[in-house]
């Protein structure tokens, strides 16, 4: 036993957000650290699909859209991330997946400026970021420039078209400073997408404190929507009208009913919808984020910031052969954990065996998630005591763990 386990339970029991693991579904011999990539199941989803399907689908049929207000959805739910990231009304529409929004957001910014001829992301950005701009700059005539992260800012120039970063990088867990990077970048006029997937939900965001104007995000990682849940797409008010997305689907129409030849944008973000939203899934997403409700979003925060030192001291301590990758200074992270270790792979094969689920990222990364709203001290106990044992037994070794498998 490396440490008391009695004691991570007395955390728990005082701790502010621990009541909210209850609106969880969670198995009882899991200890699961991956909501970074697959958020948990909420109590309440199961009784909103049922509703959905039977009653909604089955009864109300296609009168739905009308009676059942599912015209509406992308709007009422995108309300409700915006009052999740510092957003205003209107400011978010929930659709499509965040690889379809990262096109339609640069495809239209790149419209807006026809001088200039430069993508910059990051070298190492999560691959969909990095392949969609790719593809547009393939399309487009344009170059993507890949930056060193810590060159990032130098890379800024006048031929600059777009700067897409990642707030929260999905392997290491390094947080971007989002304020400085868009006051560098709106000084030169590029305009900055930011892809919040692994911090909305996980972090407090005020994206017009920090003078944030584009964004896309992730539904089912901390928000908890279910697996391939849509994604969202911000824009601040005054830089939608001028927007026009690449994608002209019917349901970005101002008035889709009209059937007319020509496109005309929907009002404000209406015009970042393409196709009928994916109601069973949008339902499932709403239900997800209800799991918010009443949260405070410092408290939630100061609890990952807990979880961290909690998982990072008791590593130190009985796993020190792992080198811890993630950033230390809480401002300089998201809300989860990683260490490098280049047995990475089947040491978490073992542990998920055993019932602790995290994830591994090539070529040597165990990440670890600390979803706060229903995370706790004694999960990351029970994960750190079952790497321990595993590590001190060699258990990791044996074959069954090095099967490779096609997802990680
Ligand atoms: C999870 C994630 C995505 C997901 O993209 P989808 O198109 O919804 O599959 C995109 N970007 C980042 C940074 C992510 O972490």
């Amino acid at each position: 036993v490396i440490d008391d386990l009695a004691e991570a339970r007395q955390r728990d029991a005082n701790d502010p957000c621990g009541q909210f693991r209850a609106r969880f579904s969670l198995p009882e011999d899991v200890v699961y650290l991956d909501g970074n990539s697959l958020g948990a199941l909420p109590v309440a989803t199961k009784a909103v699909l049922d509703d959905a399907v039977a009653r909604q689908w089955g009864r109300d049929l296609v009168t739905s859209w009308n009676r059942n207000g599912w015209m509406d959805v992308p709007q009422r739910i995108g309300d409700r991330i915006a009052s999740l990231i510092g957003a205003k009304p209107g400011e978010v529409i929930v659709t499509d997946s965040v690889s379809i929004n990262i096109f339609k957001l640069l495809t239209a910014l790149i419209r807006l400026r026809p001088g200039r001829r430069t993508i910059l992301s990051e070298a190492g950005n999560f691959p969909t970021d990095a392949y969609v701009a790719s593809g547009v700059a393939d399309m487009l005539g344009l170059n993507l420039r890949l930056a060193e992260r810590d060159g990032v800012l130098a890379a800024l120039d006048d031929d600059c078209v777009a700067l897409l970063l990642t707030h929260v990088h999905y392997r290491t867990g390094a947080r971007f400073d989002m304020a400085a990077v868009n006051a560098a970048a709106v000084e030169r006029g590029i305009p900055v997408i930011w892809d919040l997937s692994h911090s909305v939900g996980a972090i407090p965001l005020n994206l017009h404190e920090m003078g944030s104007e584009y964004a896309v995000g992730c539904g089912y990682k901390y928000l908890n929507g279910g697996p391939g849940a849509p994604g969202f797409v911000y824009v601040a008010g005054s830089k939608q009208a001028v927007l026009r997305p690449a994608l002209q689907g019917w349901m970005g129409h101002h008035a889709p009913f009209d059937f007319t030849d020509e496109f005309f944008p929907g009002q404000g973000m209406q015009r970042f919808r393409t196709g009928t939203p994916p109601i069973l899934s949008m339902l499932a997403l709403e239900s997800g984020i209800a799991a918010f409700d009443g949260v405070d979003m410092a408290a939630l925060w100061r609890k990952s910031v807990e979880l961290f030192t909690y998982f990072a001291t008791l590593m130190t301590k009985n796993c020190p052969e792992f080198r811890l990758v993630t950033p230390a200074d809480p401002m300089q992270r998201g809300s989860h954990i990683s260490f490098a270790h280049r047995d990475g792979w089947p040491i978490n094969n073992a542990l998920i065996a055993r019932g602790v689920i995290g994830d591994y990222r090539h070529p040597d990364i165990l990440r670890f998630g600390l979803s706060p709203l229903y995370t706790g001290f004694a999960d990351v106990w029970r994960a750190v005591d079952a790497l321990a044992d595993i590590m001190r037994s060699g258990e990791w070794r044996r074959p069954e763990f090095s099967v490779q498998s096609a997802v990680t």
